[in-house]
């Protein structure tokens, strides 16, 4: 089946006046065909602009600096480097809303309160395919119903702010998926909802993604909904991939000090909800001042000094989809001497 995204050491910058905000410093991870990936970590990651350099959405003083974003949706013909491209050309426009969908956050925010939902659906569709205006209106209507809108006839002619947020989530749907797209990008798409309309939300992406086989890349920083919906899962930190995996992997055995002190800091499904543990001691490094070395070292409990402050962990294959970036997994690892503190 293979990978249908493999982003590879790619590196976003945002250029201030007087300092470089590394928001992706060196990201790797594989999409694999026809499942859904799990981009998890806190706010600040990442994660976001990650997705946005794949869609080409990054704009000045943002810039990609390195690395590449290999697409790949057919696998007869060669992958297309699309961090290769000119964020402002027809190419990555053709791939955006063409052959990757994308969802948000805000719905609301996302769709026009000047036209109806059935008019924003029309010119989706329109975009994509050679229809009369008639026949778009009878797609339009027939991917309502398909993203469970309730009288698709009559919330045609709605605007969206006579919608509630898990409806207009789903129009936000309809309208991804109007192209056919081989990839669906996530991010955080069900975060400002209450939890019922969350996990309903939910069962029509994974629904959807069975039904059309395309590949989901879903964006969150709960390991609640991962658990839910992920095939596979990337964690990341501060710009980077700590560990990649399937969610067996990740959720059962995972090896890189980060994972295991976000799964720590969840309560464990099945178990009584306890009070939530503060259990990732110390702040996020800023992305501007970002640490020397394995970028995790000033928080991780078993940081080597010597070592994990000046070198940074290279990824290391663990098994199949496994791999992880922490010197502690290094085969050949010799611990640097402690050295005694210095005399007071
Ligand atoms: Fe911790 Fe060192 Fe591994 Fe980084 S490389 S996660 S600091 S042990
Ligand atoms: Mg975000």
């Amino acid at each position: 089946t293979g990978t249908i995204l493999r982003i590879d050491g790619l590196r976003t910058y945002f250029h201030g006046d007087e300092s470089v905000v590394k928001a992706v410093d060196g990201v790797s991870l594989d999409v694999p065909r026809g499942r859904t990936m799990c981009v998890v970590g806190e706010s600040g990651c990442g994660k976001s602009i990650t997705a946005r350099s794949v869609l080409g959405l990054i704009d000045p003083p943002g810039r990609i600096e390195g690395g590449h974003l290999w697409w790949h949706p057919d696998p007869e013909a060669p992958a297309v480097d699309l961090a290769g491209l000119d964020p402002r050309g027809d190419a990555i426009r053709q791939v955006r809303g063409g052959q990757i969908g994308m969802v948000f956050q805000e719905p609301m925010a996302s769709l026009s309160p000047m036209y109806t939902i059935g008019d924003q659906l029309v010119q989706a569709i329109r975009l994509h395919r050679a229809v009369t205006p008639a026949e778009a209106r009878e797609l339009a209507i027939a991917q309502l119903r398909r993203v469970g809108i309730p009288q698709p006839e009559r919330r045609f002619d709605a605007y969206s702010f006579q919608l509630s947020g898990g409806m207009c989530q789903r129009v936000m749907i309809a309208i991804a998926l109007s192209c056919d797209p081989a990839l669906l990008i996530a991010d955080e798409p069900t975060t400002a909802l209450d939890v019922t309309t969350q996990a309903r939300i939910l069962d029509l992406i994974a629904q959807l993604q069975e039904e059309t086989g395309m590949s989901v890349m879903f964006i969150t920083h709960d390991l609640g909904v991962v658990a839910e919906i992920a095939d596979d899962v990337t964690v990341m930190y501060l710009g980077t991939a700590a560990e990649q995996g399937s969610v067996t992997d990740i959720f059962d055995r995972p090896r890189h000090p980060y994972t295991q002190a976000l799964l720590a800091s969840v309560p464990t499904l099945g178990q009584a909800r306890k009070e939530r543990l503060a259990a990732i001691a110390g702040m996020v490094p800023s992305p501007e001042n970002r640490p020397v070395g394995c970028p995790f070292h000033t928080r991780c409990p078993s940081v080597m000094p010597g070592l994990c402050d000046v070198t940074a962990p290279a990824v290391r294959p663990l098994g199949d989809r496994h791999a992880a970036a922490c010197h502690l997994l290094d085969p050949g690892l010799q611990r640097p001497p402690v050295t005694a503190p210095p005399a007071a």
